[in-house]
């Protein structure tokens, strides 16, 4: 069991899966820099993190539900909580809004994962499915919370905490998705490789 002082941010894990190293830059060494899909983001959440609730029917909907697992050591924020009555009892089924698209990779998915690892600690039950809405194509994806993706989480949260605990920022790895980074003119990437180079070089002709 965790405590509150070694509590990690969900986003961290998304931030990993993007790039190792963009993690270790803003949850062990807290730069950041917005860039145009973070101010995007940024806005969608604005709209919907409001911290409030309304009741529709059977449906209770929280906004802006804070989150946390002492298990895995995790704090965060749901977008949106809905809580149902059901036959079988409450069913709990988080909604995250995403500024884009389905992303290619499991980024989003694992985030979402995550929420429910914190829901399901936090009510002490379980969530079999979540779902996220896309601004852009302006609609939900069920997200099934199988064994698979609690097991990608899970790994990834013990990445990152290899990160965040050791204090150890993985080293730049030039790639496309540099050029989507915020963090690019702060990371230079290019240069770290260029150095990389140089010592390499050095060390080649100093025998
Ligand atoms: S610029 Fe590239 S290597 Fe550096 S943090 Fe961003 S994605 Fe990672």
């Amino acid at each position: 069991m965790y405590t509150e002082d070694d509590f990690i941010m969900i986003s961290a894990l998304q931030h990993y899966i993007f790039c190792p190293r963009q993690c270790g830059l803003i949850h062990v060494d807290d730069v950041w820099q917005d860039n145009l899909f973070t101010v995007r983001g940024e806005i969608l959440h604005e709209k919907v993190d409001t911290d409030t609730y309304e009741t529709r029917g059977d449906v209770k909907t929280v906004r802006g539900l804070r989150i946390h697992s002492y298990k895995y050591g995790l704090v965060g924020r749901c977008d949106v909580v809905e809580f149902k009555n059901t036959l079988n009892g409450k069913e709990v089924f988080p909604v995250e809004f995403k500024a884009g698209q389905p992303k290619e990779d499991m980024s989003d998915k694992v985030q979402l994962c995550a929420q429910v690892l914190c829901l399901e600690e936090m009510l002490n039950t379980h969530i079999s499915k979540a779902a996220f809405f896309y601004g852009k194509i302006r609609r939900r994806n069920i997200v099934i919370i199988d064994e698979e993706l609690r097991k990608q989480t899970i790994t990834v949260i013990q990445s990152v905490r290899e990160i965040v605990d050791n204090k150890k920022i993985p080293k730049a790895e030039y790639s496309a998705k540099c050029g989507n980074c915020s963090l690019i003119n702060i990371c230079q990437p290019k240069a770290m490789n260029k150095r990389r180079l140089q010592n390499y070089i050095k060390e080649l002709y100093s025998v």
